[in-house]
Formats: structure tokens, C-alpha cells, sequence
């Protein structure tokens, strides 16, 4: 059903780089084999799953929305595929997003558009907006997107999804193509709560294959969605809003929208407090440090010789340096090289303590005032994102910055390591509105149980 789903509404959303009808059809007519031969299967086997397309799937074409890898199928998997491959569920295609997750509208892949099934002349946002948009459109119950500053709940807002950014560790990036390796996490898309909940309990867990894994032992989230669910169960809760998030900040329908959800969440108990984060304003710029940083980094191992593309030059001699220089040229959009370059000059001689060195000290205060203010609040929430999906073409406005500061409530999460979930609150003009909840690191299932009370 999924399958025909896809068929029928896919040219029009696009969610989809690549889809494997054959691969996913064969894993579910083995679970029903061995569920009628009365095998001790995973609860959720059979159930179906979209993967962003920076999971490394071996004998499937991985492309991270890049020309780069256009044509790369991986001789080995990711530890998320393992586990999902190992539960039985089946995998119904890679999902389309901006260009190595750099970007919030989807509209960087080297793939072509996704569409936001509310209202197809908007962007689903991004950088896992094909992930968002496969849940959404009811092409398949459960996603797997990846968070480095927003990327899950931000197209979550977009498209009326839930999306959770885990705690920074708890889930293996073993095979996950890296943007930027200390913001990086995999996180779980679904229509409600409960599927968040339940493919994240799927994905999570320790990889000794990860040198950034917690041995933390994985907490029960479908128990904290069900004591969310009881009647009462947010009384008590404080809820702290971020009163460095001001309310200007925001469209008026998204404010609507948020206040009401806030209310709501008074009515059944639940206590409103305001806390304070005064590094809020420098965490945007610091991220946009950090992250380019990190990327031109890691962008290095595509030289025209390890992985994909290769492009030789026009005319010339055929050297390592030009071969690299051209298949770079090539393989990479203008977002990629806007930002290996502004990377790899934060990282230059003479700047790197005044720029990546700065960014890394304001990190750690975004880590002290949310410490502080989680003394003072249960669960930080916010709107996920200041407007609802953005019409196409603010990418290619000459502008970048004016996207960049939308990033503003969700990347201070990924600087601090700590879980967030974006769950939708209501309509704004027909548009879906986010609402974010922040909790501290390790405490995902607090997201769950109040997530559910909320939803
Ligand atoms: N909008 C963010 C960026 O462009 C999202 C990145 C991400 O989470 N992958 O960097």
C-alpha cells in the first residue's frame, strides 16, 4: 500500500531520491513467512521506513543530495540500517534532502524539488524535507532523518510531523554521511508521538563503532508516551519559555498558534516559567562556525578518488591536485562551497582562535544557561521555527543569512548535545505550526511523556 502510495503521489512531492520497491516487498514477505512459521519477530517487523539518503546502505545508492555521490552504492552499512534491516522493516527508498544536509528548504539537493504536501507551492524545509514530506503524505508511517541544526524538526514544523533530535550520542552515526561530526545525530519522523517514540527505541543505543556513544542503556519512550497520555499528567510541569526568544521573532499566526498551544498546556495543569539564555544571540553565529568548520573537514574525502565522482580537467596535466580541484568544482553546489569556504578560513592559521576558538567558548556557555535554566523548567518550549514552509526560492535569494537566522530556536540544542522534539500545534492560515520541546541530555523520554500530554 505504501509502495502504491509512493507510485501515485511521489511525481508531485518528490520526497524520494531513490525508491526500493523490489528490496522492501522482499523483506516483508519474509516477516510474514516467518511470522506464519511462528518465529519471535520484532514488535514493529514489517512495518515500513523511508531513510534520508545520508544513510549508508550497502548495495543501495547513497547519494546525500550531492552530484558527488551520484552514482555511489556502499560496500558496507550504517548501524542504523543494521538495526532496522535486523527488526524487519522493510525499507521503502532514500529520501530527498538539501545537498550533504547543508541547508532548510530541501531546495539544495542536486535531485530536484520536494514539495510540502499542505500546500506544494512551499517548501517542506529541510535538510530532511524528503523524510518529513514521505510521513506526511502518508507514503510511509516512519522516517529516519539526521538533526545537525535542526534538520528533523524544523521540516517536522513544515509538515505537521513529529520529529525528535536525540540526546548527541545516543544514537550510532556509524555510517551516517557526515556534515558536522559533533552536532551530527540521526533522529526518528512520524505522524504522531507514539511512531516517533517507537522508532526511536529502534534506533537508539550503544556502537562501539561510534567513538561518541553513550553506554547509557536505552529508556523505555513508549512508557513515557503512555504516562503522558494519563489524564494529569502535565500537572506540575513547568514549562520554560526562553525570554531571549522574543516574541517579534516570530510570525503572527506562528505566535498564535504557539500561545494558544501554551494555554492549553496551563489549562491541564502545567506551569509556565520564564528562564533566561543570554548566549541565545551569539549561539547562531557560533554555530555557523562550528558547522562549516566541521563540514570543510570532513568534505575533504571527496577528491575525485576515494569516493564518486571524478572529474578529470579540461585541458592540463591529470594530477591529484587538479583531478580534485576539478571533480570538486563540479560534484559540489553553490551551499556546499559557500560553506567549505567560509569552514576552511575559520579553521586558517592566524584566525582559528579568534574564530572557530571563540565559537567553541560560546558553546559552552549555551551549555551553562540551558543547565541553569533546566534547574527552573522541566521542558524548555518554543515554536519550532518563526514562520510556517516558506514559499520556493529563498535559497536562491542572495541572501543566505535571512534563512540562517531561522535556525535560531533549534540549534541550540545540537550545540549543547541535549534532545529536542518538534510536535505540531495547530494551523496557522492552513499551514502547520511547531511546537519544540527542549529537555536535558539523557532525559529523551521527558520529550515523550510531555510530547504526548501536549499533542
Ligand atoms: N538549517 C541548518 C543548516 O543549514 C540545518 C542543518 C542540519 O540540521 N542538517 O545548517
Amino acid at each position: 500500500a505504501h509502495l502504491d502510495r509512493i507510485e501515485a503521489t511521489d511525481d508531485v512531492i518528490g520526497s524520494f531520491i531513490s525508491v526500493t520497491p523490489d528490496a522492501a516487498l522482499a523483506t516483508a514477505a519474509d516477516v510474514d513467512r516467518r511470522r506464519a512459521a511462528g518465529e519471535d519477530l520484532h514488535p514493529f517487523a514489517g512495518v515500513p521506513v523511508s531513510l534520508k539518503d545520508v544513510v549508508v546502505t550497502a548495495g543501495i545508492r547513497t547519494t546525500a543530495g550531492s552530484k558527488m555521490l551520484e552514482d555511489w552504492v556502499p560496500p558496507y552499512d550504517s548501524t542504523v540500517y543494521a538495526k532496522i534491516k535486523d527488526a524487519g522493516l522493510p525499507v521503502l527508498g532514500k529520501t530527498n534532502m538539501d545537498e550533504f544536509a547543508m541547508g532548510s528548504t530541501t531546495e539544495h539537493s542536486a535531485f530536484g524539488p520536494t514539495r510540502n504536501p499542505w500546500d506544494t507551492t512551499t517548501v517542506p524545509g529541510g535538510s530532511s524535507g524528503g523524510a518529513a514530506t514521505s510521513a506526511a503524505a502518508y507514503q510511509a508511517p516512519l522516517a529516519v532523518g539526521t538533526d545537525t541544526g535542526g534538520s528533523v524538526r524544523q521540516p517536522a514544523a513544515f509538515t505537521g510531523t513529529v520529529g525528535v533530535k536525540p540526546t548527541y550520542g545516543s544514537v550510532s552515526r556509524y555510517g551516517i554521511v557526515a556534515m558536522a561530526s559533533s552536532l551530527d545525530q540521526v533522529g526518528p519522523l512520524g505522524r504522531t508521538v507514539a511512531d516517533a517514540a517507537a522508532l526511536h527505541q529502534l534506533l537508539a543505543g550503544h556502537d562501539p563503532r561510534d567513538s561518541t556513544s553513550l553506554s547509557d542503556a536505552v529508556p523505555d519512550f513508549l512508557a513515557a508516551v503512555q504516562a503522558g497520555a494519563r489524564d494529569g499528567s502535565l500537572k506540575g510541569k513547568r514549562l520554560g519559555t526562553i525570554r531571549q526568544l522574543s516574541a517579534d521573532d516570530y510570525d503572527d499566526g506562528v505566535r498564535a498558534a504557539f500561545t494558544q498551544a501554551l494555554e492549553l498546556a496551563q489549562q491541564a495543569g502545567a506551569e509556565i516559567v520564564e528562564v533566561d539564555m543570554p548566549s541565545l544571540r551569539y549561539a547562531l553565529d557560533a554555530y555557523y562556525l562550528i558547522m562549516p568548520s566541521e563540514a570543510s573537514s570532513n568534505l575533504a574525502r571527496y577528491d575525485g578518488m576515494r569516493f564518486g565522482l571524478r572529474v578529470e580537467p579540461e585541458s592540463g596535466p591529470v594530477t591529484a591536485e587538479t583531478v580534485m580541484s576539478a571533480t570538486r568544482a563540479a560534484g559540489f553546489g553553490a551551499e556546499v562551497k559557500r560553506r567549505i569556504l567560509l569552514g576552511t578560513y575559520a579553521l586558517s592559521a592566524g584566525y582559528y582562535d579568534a574564530y572557530y576558538g571563540s565559537a567553541q567558548k560560546v558553546r559552552t556557555l549555551v551549555q551553562r544557561d540551558l543547565a541553569a535554566a533546566f534547574e527552573k523548567a522541566d521542558v524548555l518550549v518554543s515554536p519550532t521555527a518563526p514562520t510556517t514552509a516558506l514559499p520556493f526560492g529563498m535559497e536562491s535569494d542572495d541572501d543566505p543569512m535571512a534563512l540562517y537566522l531561522g535556525d535560531a530556536a533549534t540549534i541550540p540544542a545540537n550545540l549543547a548535545g541535549i534532545p529536542g522534539m518538534s510536535l505540531p500545534a495547530g494551523l496557522a492560515n492552513g499551514m502547520p505550526v511547531g511546537f519544540q520541546l527542549l529537555a536535558p541530555a539523557r532525559e529523551d523520554a521527558r520529550l515523550y511523556e510531555v510530547g504526548s500530554a501536549i499533542e
